[in-house]
């Protein structure tokens, strides 16, 4: 990695290491701990699960991915600029990553999970809230829940999940 990323100027590298040092992350728990404050109760990173999705709601039948717009290749964002060097190798990665994402929502999708991504754009200030309550409604609005008790397992990590979700304070 450092071998590649000595190629870059400075500007360039220092954006890139930016995105990888856990900018993620923060997404990721700011949206998991709203939906915590909301009362939803989830598993986080499922390794079961294609894409190890970040937030897996089992009483929705939801899956939600919290995703970096340069990462993901989020497109028409403005987030998602190509770094100025290297574009054929960049370019690579990141449509193999959205093909990847591409084929494990759709895997999801055909498992009986409806998928939503919340990007990083969409989490920035003036947005936030707005999103978040939008995901909310997205989440318990609408969903066909079953009456399987598939739900059952996750209502007991309550205090895990609440740890977790409120590290960063
Ligand atoms: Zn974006």
């Amino acid at each position: 990695m450092v071998a590649v990323s000595e190629r870059y100027e400075r500007g360039t590298r220092s954006y890139i290491m930016s995105h990888i040092r856990g900018k993620d992350t923060s997404i990721e728990m700011l949206v998991r701990g709203y939906l915590f404050r909301q009362g939803l109760r989830f598993r986080k990173n499922d390794r079961r699960y294609p894409g190890h999705p970040d937030i897996v709601l089992p009483k929705w039948h939801t899956i939600v991915f919290v995703n970096g717009c340069f990462w993901h290749m989020h497109e028409g964002c403005p987030h998602c600029t190509m770094p100025k060097s290297n574009v054929e190798f960049w370019t690579a990665k990141l449509v193999r990553n959205r093909d990847r994402d591409a084929r494990q929502h759709a895997e999801l999708a055909a498992a009986g999970w409806r998928v939503i991504v919340v990007w990083e754009c969409e989490l920035a200030k003036p947005l936030r809230q707005a999103r978040l309550e939008r995901l909310y409604r997205q989440i318990v609005g609408g969903a066909v829940v079953g009456g399987g008790g598939s739900g059952e397992a996750a209502s007991g990590r309550g205090s895990a999940d609440l740890r977790d979700a409120d590290q960063g304070e």
